[in-house]
């Protein structure tokens, strides 16, 4: 895990994530999920299965401290 770069994880929106289900790193459909006023949720689902597979909020304070 630790050979993982960070370039890998810029790309973690658009490439995959663990699914437990099909118990592999499965490539990833971003879906928005819940816009707030503040903030915006995005779902990943799992391209085999369709279950969801982690979420991520993106907020305005998030893009100012990263
Ligand atoms: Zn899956």
């Amino acid at each position: 895990m630790l050979s993982m770069s960070q370039q890998q994880f810029e790309n973690f929106t658009a490439s995959s994530l663990y699914c437990e289900k099909c118990k592999a790193a499965m490539p990833v459909r971003e879906r928005l999920l819940l816009v707030l006023p503040d903030r915006e949720v995005f779902d990943y689902l799992c391209t085999g299965c369709g279950s969801s597979v982690g979420q991520r909020e993106v907020t305005a304070g998030d893009r100012l401290t990263a």
